[in-house]
């Protein structure tokens, strides 16, 4: 048992959230980990970095190959912490926050042997427990994860979160591009042949559209309860 605010949690209790683009994962990812004081680590960021090394790189995405002998070198340059991702020793976390870093990750994500690449790394880091959100955790990274989850939101939701968070960061961007951007971005997730985004069979399905992020949380943790993975403290 490791020990959170309120709770305790089972050693190495690993939770797997996947999930379209602005379905709430990272958030909930975030809650969750808080809680229970796990740490979090956000798989599509891991994605993002990669595409972003392959564009500094100048190395051209229809290239699968070149892409692929970037990742060595890429990897043992990343230090993957809870907090982000940092390269050469800088933070870069906000830099692949970036629409275009979206667009680059999922066009690398689209690569089998790079997915393939990237599996030890997931999964060693995810042993000692975690919170790990993405689109295929459940289903090919932590497919024995003991808590599974599945947030969906309908795609004109998601794509006002995702605006409205665009926004806040100061991007100048419009509610339209975003929309045709996020819906870009579903299809070639849902509709790739390696790992495709889907829920696993075994997984809960959440959709938030209307529900407040603290109830997600709540459901979340009542499964969790349930199953006895945490019990809270007297
Ligand atoms: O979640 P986020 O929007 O940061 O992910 C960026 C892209 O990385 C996704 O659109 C998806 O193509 C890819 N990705 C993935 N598998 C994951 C996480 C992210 O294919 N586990």
């Amino acid at each position: 048992m490791s020990v959170g605010m309120s709770w305790l949690v089972s050693k190495g209790l690993r939770i797997a959230i996947d999930g379209p683009s602005g379905s709430g994962k990272g958030t909930i990812a975030q809650l969750i980990g808080e809680e229970l004081a796990l740490p979090v680590l956000d798989t599509g960021l891991l994605y993002r970095y990669l595409g972003w090394r392959v564009a500094e790189e100048g190395v051209s995405l229809d290239d699968e190959k070149a892409v692929l002998q970037v990742i060595p070198a890429a990897i043992n340059a990343m230090d993957w912490r809870a907090e982000g991702i940092f390269f050469a020793q800088n933070d870069c976390t906000s830099l692949l926050r970036s629409e275009d870093a979206g667009s680059l990750a999922s066009k690398v994500a689209a690569m089998p042997d790079v997915r393939a690449a990237l599996l030890d790394v997931q999964r060693e880091i995810a042993k000692l427990g975690c919170v790990m959100d993405g689109r295929d955790i459940g289903t090919v990274v932590l497919p024995d994860a003991e808590g599974k989850f599945f947030l969906t939101a309908s795609q004109r939701e998601r794509s006002r979160r995702r605006w409205s968070q665009l926004k806040t960061k100061g991007e100048d961007v419009d509610l339209e591009q975003v929309s045709d951007e996020l819906q870009a971005r579903d299809a070639r997730d849902m509709e790739r042949d390696c790992a495709p985004l889907e829920k696993a069979v075994d997984a809960i399905r959440i959709d938030s559209t209307t529900m407040r992020m603290d109830d997600v949380v709540e459901r979340i943790l009542n499964v969790l309860e349930r199953r006895k993975l945490i019990t809270k403290k007297a």
